[in-house]
């Protein structure tokens, strides 16, 4: 094999991985819809009950009364809890 052929190779390797990467992120990217991307409870693992030792959402410093969080999106309990809690 020639060094160009070498070179040839090595190139249409080079493609092959850079076609590869864009292809990885459009799949992880269309498996979730704007929905899931806009709702990111389960990234903080929300639940609508106290979390350990009674840590609520009404005694976090990131919650806004009624029911809203700066972190959490959508509507939540002041009953609820999730992993960025910040005690007052
Ligand atoms: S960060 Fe978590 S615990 Fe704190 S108010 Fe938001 S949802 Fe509740």
């Amino acid at each position: 094999m020639s060094s160009e052929e070498k070179s040839s190779v090595s190139r249409g390797e080079a493609i092959k991985r850079l076609a590869i990467v864009p292809a990885a992120a459009l799949g992880v990217a269309a498996g979730m819809s704007p929905a899931q991307a806009a709702d990111n409870k389960k990234q903080f693992k929300y639940q609508d009950k106290p979390g350990v030792h009674g840590q609520k959402c009404s005694g976090c410093r990131l919650f806004r009364p009624p029911s809203s969080c700066q972190v959490v999106t959508g509507k939540i309990s002041p009953n609820g809890w999730c992993t960025a809690y910040v005690k007052k």
